[in-house]
């Protein structure tokens, strides 16, 4: 690692230059300066942050050289296009300085950055993968969807051990429905209007299945947005040609062949 430091172009300068005109510029005001280095604590382990584009971000491959060090780069990016998780790329200066705060080996061309909320829910979806966040006991989710005529249910995250867990109760029916059936679940009220769901993809409750308040507390939401990313890596291969296949037929119209 430290076999070829001269290698290194600007290396004299970097450290002091960049720095004084950042200070001129964000001199206005409190937010976060460019390039600004700092350290937070993830799972316990201290990993590497920088302000990009006025957030704070940190650097994916320092995760995945610790805290993820049991996984494989492909489980690891794969983990994290299901959970919705963009990479920012960072600038030749920035991925300088990650090497000088000791983030990441000299040898690395290229470093993904990603939120630490979003760092967050990666390490979780690893490391306490089927436990679901802390909540209060019986604690359930208010949330609806707007699928066909739409309904509205308590999520329970307790009963939310697989992916096809009956976890959401109906708030017409009091029936008990696994997610990605609920959304295809609807009651006809004086008040609802009709949304034609689409394609029976069978994954895609995440997309429509809402808190029922859009102005929760943000550890509500938060806690939200964890237990959707519970059972989402894996089993989005395995569910779409059968869990598929009994209802896709029941939704796509049937057009009588002849008469
Ligand atoms: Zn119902």
């Amino acid at each position: 690692m430290e076999s070829i430091p001269n290698q290194l172009p600007a290396g004299r300068d970097s450290s002091c230059s960049p720095n004084s005109k950042q200070d001129l510029q964000s001199y206005s005001g409190p937010t976060l300066k460019p390039n600004q280095v700092s350290e937070t604590s993830l799972y316990g382990i201290p990993i590497v942050s920088l302000v990009i584009d006025g957030q704070e971000r940190l650097c994916l491959a320092q995760i995945s050289n610790t805290l993820l060090k049991n996984y494989s780069y492909n489980e690891i990016h794969n983990r994290r296009v299901a959970l919705g998780i963009t990479c920012v790329q960072c600038t030749p200066v920035q991925l300088e300085i990650l090497r000088r705060a000791g983030a990441m080996p000299i040898s690395s061309r290229r470093c993904g950055m990603i939120t630490k909320r979003e760092a967050e829910r990666l390490c979780k979806s690893f490391l306490g993968a089927h436990s679901p966040p802390k909540l209060p006991e019986n604690f359930a989710f208010d949330v609806s969807h707007e699928c066909a005529w739409g309904s509205r249910g308590n999520f329970i995250p307790a009963r939310y051990n697989s992916s096809r867990a009956k976890c959401i109760k109906c708030s017409f029916c009091n029936m008990y429905f696994s997610p990605n059936k609920f959304i295809f679940h609807s009651h006809r009220t004086p008040e609802s209007k009709y949304t034609q769901p689409d394609a029976a993809n069978f994954n895609s409750w995440r997309r429509h299945l809402k808190l029922t308040d859009k102005n929760s507390p943000d550890d509500v939401s938060h806690a939200w947005e964890d237990v959707k990313a519970m059972f989402n890596g894996g089993s989005r291969k395995r569910t779409l040609p059968i869990g598929g296949s009994d209802r896709s037929s029941s939704l796509s119209t049937q057009v009588p062949r002849g008469q």
